[in-house]
């Protein structure tokens, strides 16, 4: 009788997902292209493709550098490069504005399998989300840098840390502003809570990864920073895209 069961179940799931495809078929975040039933988000094409960095084997690389200028970081990385041409930035607007979490976390999970083989990440210790205002995300309805985070931490085998660092001011977005405008814009806009600070460093938790979906100027990521450095946490850096 078991045997039957599962029979009929092995039997049943690909129907229901065909069925599924057939109504509501997917497709590819970046190409548009349908999706076959072994991918999910991307297809193999647009995922093969993908314009990867490699900043993870590369100790003095572009995104390094730019948040060296601003802020003592130990290693920084991203994913790939976002071109306003290109048609991986719809990565980054389906995670951030098109309610794509499982994306979020698929991309993190890939760039945490880079990081997790790169000797410069070795030394984090624990995953921190570049945190969203409370009221944007109950409007958005979660965090795209947590998701992200998420996928991070299990690929690289690392707690992640949602407690430790706070939006204590609304913000304007970042996406339309100038240089100048978005340091102004994030400036003292994070908080790091000194209880949770406290008992990370008594378990012994002393360098974190800063995630966030996408590297511009860096104020963000710079803002964050001044509030953990100051809580004497070291920091090594992360996201998704890097605007060359
Ligand atoms: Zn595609």
């Amino acid at each position: 009788m078991c045997g039957f069961d599962h029979n009929l179940k092995t039997k049943l799931i690909p129907a229901a997902k065909g069925l599924r495809e057939l109504f509501f078929p997917r497709r590819c975040v970046v190409c548009g292209k349908f999706l076959g039933m072994d991918e999910r988000d991307l297809c193999g094409a647009c995922l093969e493709e993908l314009p990867l960095t490699y900043q993870w084997d590369i100790v003095q690389n572009a995104a390094f550098e730019r948040l060296a200028r601003r802020f003592d970081v130990e290693d920084a990385a991203a994913l790939f490069f976002f071109g306003a041409e290109s048609d991986y930035r719809k990565i980054l607007y389906g995670i951030k504005y098109g309610g794509r979490k499982r994306l979020g976390r698929q991309m993190g999970a890939l760039l945490g399998t880079c990081l997790a083989k790169s000797r410069a990440f070795s030394g984090c210790q624990a995953v921190v989300p570049v945190p969203l205002h409370p009221l944007r995300r109950w409007k958005r309805g979660y965090n795209q840098a947590e998701e992200i985070a998420k996928g991070i931490a299990q690929a690289m085998g690392l707690p992640l840390e949602t407690h430790l660092l706070r939006r204590s001011r609304y913000t304007k977005t970042q996406t339309k502003l100038s240089g100048a405008a978005k340091t102004r814009n994030v400036q003292g806009a994070f908080r790091t809570d000194p209880r949770r600070a406290a008992a990370l460093h008594a378990d012994g938790i002393h360098h974190l990864l800063l995630v966030d979906d996408v590297l511009t100027t860096g104020s963000t990521l710079a803002a964050c920073a001044t509030s953990l450095l100051a809580s004497s946490f070291r920091l090594s850096c992360t996201t998704l895209a890097f605007v060359a």
